[in-house]
């Protein structure tokens, strides 16, 4: 049965899902009961915050320069955004021609949840459509732990979905601030295909479809589901997850290294807000396209 957004409201306390939440819940369901079901925000007062409001700055001024403003006495203030410019100016990533689009938000209705995308710059022409993204720090080792990031997968899921483009014309195209002087490798590019769309596609239903249920255990009094510790999640070689704690999962570790929060949670959890006109009430809204 097909669930309206309205009868949803009624016993759906998350309706509206980015991809920080997607990463979230699919690490661990419980931290995301934790932080936006029991609203426990752990990113607040942490020392990660200082890099990450500089590149929430960033972004900024990347979208203001986008519509030719001016920005140099800004950037001049800020030390490492004026490196993270000079390293842009120099390595800029590849780039199709098209129409530019600067935090652009494209959404889209699943299985009752509002999915929602902000782009950091979308280039479109008659053949092809790129997303782009900015990261202040380094390439990940791995370009897979980036191909199966939510935010690779919904970006691209939600462009193929609301839009006319075939899932082969659309690609997605990460920047990385941290890595000026491997000039090149400073990108990274995913195309995208129709196989990769269908399974995106049943995976996100799979969770929506979970996230429904547990959201009504959770009303009834039930927790969400903790990963094992075999996962290895609640304690890393980077840190520890900041609900340790809550979860009853607290070690014996004293060392400063295992009382930091793993920067991946922090990043997830402190996302930029949504777009606050985007109607809960409302029908899908189609983006312009
Ligand atoms: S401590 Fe472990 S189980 Fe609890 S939220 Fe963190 S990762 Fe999940």
């Amino acid at each position: 049965m097909v669930v309206s957004p309205m009868q949803q409201q009624a016993y759906q306390p998350i309706w509206q899902l980015s991809q920080g939440q997607l990463n979230l819940l699919t690490s661990c369901p419980r931290k995301f009961q934790h932080r936006y079901l029991d609203q426990i925000d752990p990113s607040l007062g942490l020392e990660t915050q200082s890099h990450q409001r500089l590149g929430t700055q960033f972004h900024q001024l990347m979208q203001q320069q986008a519509l030719g403003l001016e920005i140099q006495p800004l950037i001049a203030a800020h030390p490492p955004i004026q490196t993270w410019f000079d390293s842009f100016a120099q390595f800029p990533p590849p780039m199709i021609r098209g129409e530019h689009l600067s935090e652009y938000h494209r959404w889209g209705w699943l299985e009752g949840y509002l999915l929602v995308a902000i782009y950091d710059l979308l280039i479109l022409n008659p053949e092809q459509a790129q997303v782009l993204d900015w990261k202040s720090y380094a390439r990940p080792r791995q370009d897979i732990e980036l191909r199966q990031n939510w935010q690779t997968r919904l970006y691209l899921y939600l462009l193929a979905e609301t839009s006319d483009y075939a899932p082969e014309q659309i690609s997605m195209t990460y920047w990385f601030a941290e890595a000026p002087e491997l000039g090149r490798a400073n990108t990274l590019t995913f195309a995208y295909d129709q196989t990769l769309h269908a399974q995106t596609h049943q995976e996100l239903r799979g969770w929506l479809s979970q996230l429904r249920d547990w959201c009504q255990a959770y009303a009834r009094g039930e927790d969400f589901p903790q990963v094992p510790l075999t996962a290895q999640q609640c304690y890393t070689a980077w840190g520890c997850c900041p609900f340790v704690n809550r979860c009853q999962r607290e070690q014996q570790q004293t060392t400063k290294l295992a009382r930091q929060v793993a920067w991946a949670d922090i990043e997830a959890i402190a996302e930029l807000a949504l777009d606050p006109e985007v109607n809960p009430m409302g029908e899908a809204q189609e983006p312009l396209l």
